[in-house]
Order: C-alpha cells, then sequence, then structure tokens
C-alpha cells in the first residue's frame, strides 16, 4: 500500500515519530508492517467469496458495498482493505457502473448502498453525481452509506457546493472513520456542519488500535468529543486480520474492558458496538461476553449469527513486531 497523507493531517501529529503519536502512528510505516502472520491475509473480511460484480460485494441481505474508486487522502496503516487501496484499480468505469446497475436491478432485496474504496469524497463532485444519479436510476428509494474519512484527513473537501450535492439523494448516510480526539478539530467540526445541515446524519466507525486509542480516558475523550460534533459512534472494530497489521491490534479481552469502562462513563448515545468481521468470511458480530465462548489453544471461540464457531487468534497485548505464532 502507498505512503501518502493530506498536509492538513500532518499537521495534526505532534512528532513524526509513529511509536510516540497516536497521528503519527496512522500514516507513517512502521517495520511491523512487514511482518506477515500465516492467518492473516490481503482479504480479511472476503470480499472476493460476495462479488456480485467487479466491485460490487453482497455480503449481507438488504445492503451492497460498491469500490468506487482505489485512492485515499491518506493512506491509513491499518487499512484492510489494503490490497485495494491504493493498488492503481482506479475509478470505476461506465462500463462497471452498468454491470453493477444490471445486477442491482436483479436484485430487489438491496436497500441500502455502500459507497466506499479507497476514499469515494476523492472523484471530483461531477464523477460521484454521475454514479449516484446511474444507481438512483435503478431504484430512486436507496439508502446510501457514503463511507469516507476525508473529514477527518481533508475536510476542505466538504465544500458548500458538495454537501449540496450530496444532500440532493434521498437517505444519505454519512459514516466517517475518527480513531482519535485529536483528529476532532475546528476543521472537522466545521466539514461535519456543513452535512449535517443538508439533513445528512453522520455516524464513525472506529478501529481499535494499539497505541492510538486503546486507553480508557482516549476512547472517552473521542465518543463524548464525537458527539459534541454531532456525530454518532456507530461501531467501534476489532482489528482486522490484515497483512501486516499484527503491531496495531489489541486483545478482545482488552476491548471487552475498554467497552465496560466507557459504558460506565457516558451516555448510551456515545457507545458504539464493539464489533469484528469474523475471518472466514462469517460477517460483522457485535463482541459481548456472550459471544466470546472463551480460549483454547491460543484462539478465542466466537460465536457466528449462524451458531457456528469461528476461531479469533489470541495475541496479547506485548509490543513486539511478530515472531509469535
Ligand atoms: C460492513 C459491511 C456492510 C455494512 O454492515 P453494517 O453492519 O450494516 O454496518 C455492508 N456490506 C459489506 C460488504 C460490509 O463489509
Amino acid at each position: 500500500m502507498p505512503y501518502g497523507v493530506s498536509q492538513y493531517y500532518k499537521s495534526l501529529a505532534r512528532s513524526q515519530d509513529p511509536d510516540n503519536d497516536p497521528i503519527a502512528a496512522q500514516f507513517i510505516p512502521r517495520p511491523g508492517e512487514q511482518v506477515l502472520l500465516p492467518y492473516e491475509s490481503g482479504d480479511p473480511i472476503s470480499d472476493k467469496q460476495y462479488e456480485a460484480a467487479p466491485r460490487l460485494i453482497h455480503h449481507y441481505h438488504d445492503r451492497a458495498l460498491i469500490l468506487v474508486n482505489d485512492r485515499c487522502a491518506t493512506y491509513c496503516r491499518h487499512c484492510f482493505r489494503r490490497h485495494f487501496t491504493g493498488s492503481s484499480t482506479g475509478r470505476l468505469t461506465g462500463s462497471q457502473l452498468e454491470e453493477i446497475c444490471r445486477v442491482l436491478s436483479q436484485r430487489p432485496q438491496i436497500q441500502e448502498l455502500l459507497l466506499s474504496g479507497g476514499d469515494p469524497l476523492m472523484l471530483p463532485d461531477g464523477e460521484l453525481q454521475v454514479i449516484l444519479e446511474a444507481l438512483t436510476e435503478v431504484n430512486p428509494d436507496y439508502i446510501f452509506r457514503m463511507a469516507t474519512r476525508i473529514p477527518v484527513v481533508m475536510p476542505g473537501r466538504i465544500t458548500e457546493e458538495l454537501a449540496d450535492m450530496l444532500g440532493r439523494y434521498g437517505a444519505m448516510w454519512i459514516v466517517t472513520h475518527v480513531n482519535h480526539p485529536r483528529e476532532i478539530t475546528p476543521e472537522f467540526t466545521r466539514a461535519i456542519d456543513r452535512l449535517v445541515s443538508r439533513g445528512m446524519p453522520v455516524l464513525n466507525q472506529a478501529v481499535l488500535l494499539r497505541g492510538v486509542n486503546d486507553d480508557e480516558g482516549v476512547l472517552e475523550d473521542l465518543m463524548r468529543g464525537l458527539l459534541r460534533a454531532k456525530v454518532k459512534p456507530y461501531y467501534l472494530f476489532q482489528g482486522d486480520l490484515a497483512g501486516g497489521t499484527r503491531h496495531f491490534r489489541t486483545s478482545i479481552f482488552r476491548g471487552l474492558e475498554l467497552m465496560k469502562h466507557l459504558r460506565s462513563r457516558l451516555s448510551g448515545m456515545a457507545i458504539p458496538t464493539y464489533a469484528v468481521d469474523l475471518p472466514g468470511g462469517g460477517g460483522k458480530i457485535p463482541l459481548h461476553e456472550g459471544t466470546v465462548l472463551g480460549v483454547f489453544e491460543g484462539w478465542y471461540h466466537l460465536q457466528g449469527p449462524d451458531g457456528q464457531v469461528y476461531r479469533y487468534p489470541h495475541e496479547g497485548d506485548e509490543s513486539s513486531f511478530g515472531g509469535e505464532t
């Protein structure tokens, strides 16, 4: 995955040492990225298995994901779609869009479309509009979900014009990706206000990242700061098993402990669902005491929504870069 960071996001770092700054850690590669563990994968959530057309992933009954673009304004070092992101796959082509629309018209159970990538808001307004128009023609009642880190890494991109354009599409939900309270700046808050003022709800998906936000106080400030900026914490994800991301992952036990703390300190509105995308294509499940059956020979046994047991490694929290199997 390429290195790339916006001037703005870079300026939020207080040090350029990724081991000592929660912002720098998210954009400066560390040696841990070279360590690929046997249970890690280039496709940790099994996008390929659920591909209904090139760049259309239909995994869950009523919603589908479209990878509209492979570019980002900043490449997150913890990215789980790192084999697609920045891969020079490029933008969705006209013929790919046609094929996606054809498949969508045959699957009326799909009510919600997630636009992601890469970052969809890296596309020029006009190109994004062409895509939204084509999809609206298939079904004028689609619920849209724009998955974007642009408000965090390039808030100036959320112009009045872009917000006007996005706000014209029925139910347009914005899902952004804030991991640390220092990412909640006046620029971020202004970008969110532009979206909210056009009637678009904004949600947040954070990833639990070791050394970035695996701390009671940091997560508490993050969730409360999001509410203040009018963003609803939606998910807190356990790290996916993407190749070279071991140094970012915490144990699930630690995640459960952190959630317990948040529940004891924050408004219900501020509580995200702690979730993991089950390795092997099992889908997303919330993590709470009930889904964690135990640890057997170094592996968590986790109960999927289908009642099956899925395995996830118990890695502990020591800060060695791999070597552990
Ligand atoms: C995560 C995801 C969704 C959305 O899941 P929600 O639980 O509704 O947020 C949809 N499609 C794919 C392929 C996903 O990975």
